[in-house]
């Protein structure tokens, strides 16, 4: 099937094999940018809250998702700690290449807030992983950070 065919039956729907090359950068927006910076200073997360609603948004928010309130005056640092949240286990990278160890993929929910990060954890066994168990980042040292979410190594144990 080419890629200009028509199909009436998605049973009958394939895919089509090859490569796309894309050029493009990632802009992390107004909130984002100010995420990342903070995270690259202090070692922080940034939230914005919403006084109207109540709703705490980490990674920042530059407006409130349920009222469209404008949040940019309520940024507040929050230490770079949460809880588990949901996890998995990978085995394969991204290309599906088998890895010599698996890594632990989880969202990590701060308290209070809503949202959360995606990112791994470490110095654990998979096995040892529990949905609510606390757990903080480890940063890079500050003079190598650069602005970018993995400025956090990961997230390990607490305690
Ligand atoms: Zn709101």
């Amino acid at each position: 099937m080419a890629l200009v065919q028509r199909t009436d039956n998605t049973l009958h729907a394939t895919h089509w094999q090859g490569a796309i090359p894309l050029n493009y950068r990632y802009t992390a927006g107004r909130a984002g940018q100010k995420f990342l910076m903070h995270l690259k200073d202090k070692g922080e997360l940034l939230a914005t809250t919403c006084n109207d609603c109540g709703v705490t948004y980490m990674p920042a928010a530059i407006f409130c998702e349920r009222c469209l309130a404008r949040l940019e005056d309520t940024y507040e640092a929050l230490p770079a700690r949460g809880e588990v949240h949901a996890v998995t286990v990978c085995h394969e990278d991204y290309r599906g290449t088998r890895r010599d160890e698996p890594s632990i993929v989880a969202m990590i929910r701060v308290d209070g807030t809503e949202g959360g990060l995606l990112h791994w954890l470490g110095e654990l066994e998979a096995k040892e992983v529990t949905i609510g168990m606390k757990v903080e980042a480890v940063l890079e040292p500050a003079g190598k950070r650069v602005g970018s979410i993995l400025d956090i190594r990961y997230f390990k144990p607490v305690g």
